[in-house]
């Protein structure tokens, strides 16, 4: 049974008693550095010269600083840029600043797990991982709940390294929903391969493959987009009160029984042996290295994928119905342009 903290296990005034410094400033970096900030932990937000995040940072009130400066002053440095970056981000201007009795966090076990990022003995190295994009994670905090987190301690030099982490968790409103104990080498393996299989890739395609059945055979792209995309979170939602039971007790029951007799036609025993050979590529670090090399070569094969999916004609239905229909769809990440990647 997995060990689960809420914030009566957790003592707030560890992490109010430390300087922190949260590296980036995207969808996870704004939610840690606003959340620790309103729980009355000392931030500052450490970024790149020129930075567009700065003015965001600065317009909330935020301290900001290159990254080895912040570094430099901090008890314990979050690295919250994309997971591709940190390895340069690391070695340029957090690692000269690494002394003894520091903490070294992160919100995703990649570059720990896969060697990316060596941190020195006499460092903690610390996973607090919010279950959830980080515009809610903030979204959540200021409603006065929270998001789970999974934690993690790689590196305990302190000898409370636990501690630490379950406070910062608090800090971010973790503890107010429950935050489970991991390690970095399953965070980063269940994390990618649930994006990967499921969530993410597996989703998109599904649905992709759906509204491509239903166009080719003649039915409207409108009403195709209706059927396999715009009611997936209607299903979704079902699906995270009550999981797949309840979804399957509120569906009619022509809907239930297609479910049965039809689902296992769609992902079959060949869609799992191909899921098993996913979380092989990410276990051996073929995937990890995969991504990397390809950033490392101005990410040519990401570009080429991204523009080749946004091209998909689902989207450009899409784009359309949803100027046309005035349910109120609420917006989970302001910054998001329609159109962009
Ligand atoms: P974002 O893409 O939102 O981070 C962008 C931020 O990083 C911007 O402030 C950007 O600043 C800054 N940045 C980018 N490159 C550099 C650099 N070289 N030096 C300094 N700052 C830089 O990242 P996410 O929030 O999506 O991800 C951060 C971490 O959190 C990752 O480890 C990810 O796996 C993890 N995570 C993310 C989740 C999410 O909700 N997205 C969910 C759970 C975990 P600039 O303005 O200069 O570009
Ligand atoms: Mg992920
Ligand atoms: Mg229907």
């Amino acid at each position: 049974m997995a060990e689960i903290f809420y914030d009566d296990n957790a003592d707030l005034s560890i992490i109010q008693g430390k300087k922190v410094a949260v590296v980036g400033f995207g969808s996870q970096g704004h939610a840690h550095a606003l959340n620790l900030r309103d729980s009355g932990v000392e931030v500052r937000v450490g970024l790149r010269e020129g930075s567009k995040s700065a003015a965001k940072a600065e317009e909330e009130g935020l301290a900001v600083g290159t990254v080895a400066e912040v570094a430099e002053w901090a008890d314990l440095i979050m690295i919250l840029t994309p997971d591709q970056d940190q390895r340069k981000v690391y070695s340029e201007s957090i690692q000269p600043h690494l002394g003894e009795g520091k903490a070294l966090a992160f919100a995703h076990g990649f570059n720990i797990r896969f060697g990316y990022i060596e941190a020195p003995a006499g460092v903690d190295v610390l996973l607090i991982a919010p279950k959830a994009p980080g515009h809610t994670v903030r979204r959540e905090f200021v409603a006065g709940r929270g998001i789970p987190d999974i934690v993690a301690v790689e590196q305990d030099a302190s000898g409370s390294a636990w501690d630490l982490a379950l406070s910062y968790a608090k800090g971010i409103g973790g503890t107010r929903a429950g935050v489970i104990k991991t390690t970095f080498t399953e965070e980063t393996e269940t994390d990618l391969f649930g994006e990967q299989a499921v969530l993410c890739g597996g989703m998109s395609h599904l649905v992709q493959a759906g509204f491509e059945t239903l166009t080719e055979a003649g039915y409207q792209p409108e009403i195709a987009y209706f059927e396999v995309l715009h009611e997936l979170k209607l299903i979704v939602d079902l699906m995270h009160e009550g999981g797949i039971a309840k979804q399957r007790w509120s569906i009619s029951d022509t809907a239930e029984y297609g479910d049965y007799v039809s689902g296992p036609r769609v992902v079959t025993e060949q869609t799992k042996a191909d899921m098993k050979a996913i979380l092989s590529d990410i276990q051996s670090g073929a995937f990890a290295k995969r991504f990397i090399d390809d950033q490392d070569n101005g990410a040519a094969e990401f570009k080429e994928l991204r523009e080749k999916e946004a091209a998909h004609p689902i989207e450009t239905v899409g784009k359309d119905l949803r100027k046309m229909f005035a349910w109120s769809a609420q917006a989970i990440d302001s910054d998001y342009v329609e159109g962009s990647a």
